[in-house]
């Protein structure tokens, strides 16, 4: 999942915009009331002959139809009934600003069923890789940082490899941190399925920063080595559950540039409910290093990195459709550590 995004323009705007998206249950709540209403309405429309469908409208922060009904999350709840588990763990950061609200501590889960051709981390690839990890011992990481998390209304993100992929190990470090009066936030492809780690893990998701890779289901295949099917579901989650969430796309020359497939991400997009934004990631090539240490060929070799003049017109093409879209439009720079960003 995981890229550098290029540049410290970013992170202010990511941080506070998903901030509001998550930090505003009661908005959600009241949204979340007005769907219970709206409910027969829609029900008793559905019963009709159908008719011509309306033509999309953007999708904008403000303009989000409403959410539906959403678990309760356990904030407040004593750490001491979060039960232990021990995971596989990559790396930790105790100081992200640009994967989720405020500051964060950022947990790297091992495990990926995806073989992206543009992978930045495949070192996270192999599940059980290093010693196990407990989640208790992971949470008295986070205590030490716990006043500057806390001032900035920040909190933990968990990423990867693929989060999902633990469910149970993310499911408890989520409730820790909720136990500590963080919020939580999840960097995902959307694997796994629902009953084995959606239904584990989202009940203790506050938001979610969603890598969709291609909506061209053809080179979804092409580029992650799974079908796209998934992840369609996975969203239809996010929406069943009213969390909000960031959808990443990471912009490849060649790949996922195209006018079709930029007017795919944007239809796909802008149909989404909880959709708080679009965070656009130029490709990049900064984890090649780690291919060549595994011994592996590097599939876009010679694929350079979108100009900067692409990625703007690519990010006004985005918002003359509606979407708020959060990207470094500059490339280059880059951020210090190795593990911010998307599952790229
Ligand atoms: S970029 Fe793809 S292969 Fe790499 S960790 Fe993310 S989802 Fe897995």
């Amino acid at each position: 999942m995981i890229q550098q995004l290029a540049g410290g323009v970013l992170a202010r705007p990511l941080a506070a915009a998903l901030a509001a998206a998550i930090a505003a249950p009661g908005a959600l709540r009241r949204a979340s009331a007005a769907a219970a209403a709206a409910a027969p309405a829609a029900a008793a429309a559905a019963a009709q002959p159908a008719a011509a469908p309306p033509p999309p409208q953007p999708a904008g922060p403000q303009q989000q139809p409403a959410l539906a009904a959403r678990p309760l999350l356990r904030r407040g709840d004593p750490s001491a009934d979060v039960p232990e588990v021990q995971g596989y763990v990559h790396s930790t950061e105790s100081f992200s600003t640009v994967d989720g609200p405020g500051v964060r501590f950022l947990v790297f889960l091992q495990g990926c069923g995806m073989r992206c051709s543009f992978c930045s981390n495949p070192d996270t690839w192999s599940l059980h890789s290093g010693e196990p990890v407990s989640s208790k011992e992971l949470a008295k990481q986070i205590r030490r940082v716990l006043p500057y998390l806390k001032c900035s209304h920040g909190g933990l993100t968990c990423s990867g490899g693929e989060p999902l992929l633990q469910p149970e190990f993310t499911a408890a470090l989520f409730q820790e941190a909720h136990a500590m009066g963080l919020t939580t936030t999840l960097d995902t492809t959307g694997q796994g399925t629902k009953h084995k780690h959606w239904d584990v893990v989202l009940p203790h998701t506050d938001g979610v920063l969603f890598c969709i890779k291609s909506l061209d289901p053809t080179k979804y295949t092409a580029l992650t080595g799974l079908k796209q099917g998934g992840a369609l579901h996975f969203a239809s989650e996010l929406a069943a559950r009213g969390i909000p969430f960031w959808a990443r796309y990471v912009l490849i020359p060649g790949h996922t540039d195209s006018d079709t497939d930029i007017a795919l991400f944007a239809d796909w997009a802008r149909a989404q409910p909880t959709l708080a934004g679009v965070e656009l990631l130029p490709y990049h090539e900064y984890g090649r290093n780690k291919w060549a240490a595994l011994g592996l060929a590097y599939p876009l070799a010679g694929v350079p990195t979108p100009p900067p003049e692409e990625t703007r017109r690519v990010v006004a093409r985005l918002e003359a459709a509606g979407l708020k879209v959060l990207c470094d439009a500059g490339g280059g720079g880059g951020l210090s550590a190795a593990h911010t960003g998307a599952h790229s």
